[in-house]
């Protein structure tokens, strides 16, 4: 296999934080810290698979904070995280991928850009690791009191996700079973590979302690940004139109270079924009011959797809679809249906409305249907 695989080191008891279930499942934002990592790697377009990494006795936990994503089935770790991340490491020996990032579950704000810094370093070394530079004076103490000032400069904070080539890290890690290391790259520096230090982020907390989590919080929080699509598909001759990815019966079709669904276009695009990532025909040129009849959720996937790699999320959309015929309420639930499956978003965040203009303009002229749609998506900050 060539590619990348992605392991997420979610094994440990947790034993600095207060709780009834260990840090990686507590949640974060509502949600649990593993799914966090789990997802930003998941939806990252370099990694191919991702496998985590859980105690044999979490397997409930991981169930519910692993719903619904595509992710190779877990394995168990053992005592260490040394030895768990070896486990993970042999469970990849018939992929046998090409690179592999191994990342501790506990820091669930890890930007997508530096995870894209980590891969770039590779392409001069066995290993890079993302690492932030000590600003803080160090001081050795002694008994409560000041016994040195250590030199910082050359000193790092190493981070995770750490990426290496996979047999080499493989190796490294069967030679140092039990040697009590506390990151990969301690492994590979053992194993005399070349290791490239690339820019962390101050963000990319680890978790470990109750106020390690509330910092975070403020991070996945991060902002809300409001985003407004607007399309219009002109009536041609047929006996269907497609509307938030329902078949609605009708006198007339929709012209279009896809299935010209509007509804989608418009709630595709109201996503673009909230992320400021030009509109859908940058994205699906109207001349590319692959997008020739194409089903629109495959447009709409794609946007939220890009949502979830930049670490956020969709909060809430609202499309209008105007025109006077066909008549959209009794497909309503149909399309809240259809949106909140595509976009893995419950219904009652999922809002479609329709109007007429009262028989003026286009289409009061039934010449076609437009569609607007605003979308609120919840981004990390990651300035
Ligand atoms: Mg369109």
């Amino acid at each position: 296999m060539t590619g990348c695989v992605a392991l997420v080191v979610a094994a440990g008891r947790g034993t600095r934080m207060a709780g009834d279930r260990p840090k990686q499942y507590r949640p974060l934002a509502g949600r649990p810290l593993l799914r966090a990592s789990l997802e930003v790697l998941r939806h990252h377009p370099r990694v191919t698979a991702v496998r985590a990494v859980i105690h044999p006795d979490d397997r409930a936990l991981y169930d519910v904070a692993a719903e619904g994503l595509d992710l190779l089935p877990p394995v168990a770790g053992g005592a260490t995280r040394q030895e768990s991340v070896r486990l993970g490491l042999d469970s990849l020996a018939e992929l046998a991928p090409e690179l592999v990032l191994i990342h501790d579950a506990v820091r669930p704000c890890v930007p997508s850009t530096l995870i894209d810094a980590v891969l770039d370093g590779l392409a001069g070394a066995d290993g890079a690791i993302p690492a932030m530079p000590v600003v803080d004076t160090l001081k050795r103490g002694e008994n409560g009191r000041v016994a040195a000032t250590v030199e910082r400069a050359g000193l790092w904070r190493a981070q995770t996700p750490q990426g290496f080539r996979y047999e080499a890290i493989r190796a490294a890690h069967r030679a140092a079973a039990g040697a009590g290391l506390s990151d990969d790259a301690a492994v590979a520096e053992r194993a005399g590979l070349a290791v490239a230090l690339v820019p962390g982020a101050e963000h990319n907390i680890k978790i470990t302690t109750d106020d390690d989590l509330r910092r975070a919080e403020l991070f996945a929080a991060g902002e809300t940004r409001v985003g407004t699509g607007f399309d219009v598909h002109r009536f041609g001759p047929g006996d269907h139109a497609w509307l938030c990815g329902v078949k609605v019966p009708h006198s007339h079709g929709l012209i279009g270079h896809s299935d010209a669904d509007v509804a989608l276009h418009a709630v595709t695009d109201a996503i673009l924009g909230a992320l400021a990532a030009g509109d859908i025909g940058l994205h699906f040129p109207p001349s590319d011959p692959l997008w020739a009849g194409a089903a629109s959720r495959r447009f709409l996937e794609h946007a939220a797809g890009l949502v979830v790699a930049r670490g956020g999320h969709i909060r809430h959309i609202d499309v209008t679809i105007i025109c006077e015929r066909p008549k959209i309420a009794p497909h309503r639930a149909a399309m809240v249906a259809k949106l909140s499956e595509i976009l893995e978003l419950s219904p009652e965040r999922c809002s479609v409305k329709a109007t007429t203009t009262e028989g003026l303009g286009f289409t009061g002229r039934a010449e076609g249907i437009a569609a607007q749609a605003v979308v609120t998506i919840q981004l990390p900050i990651v300035e």
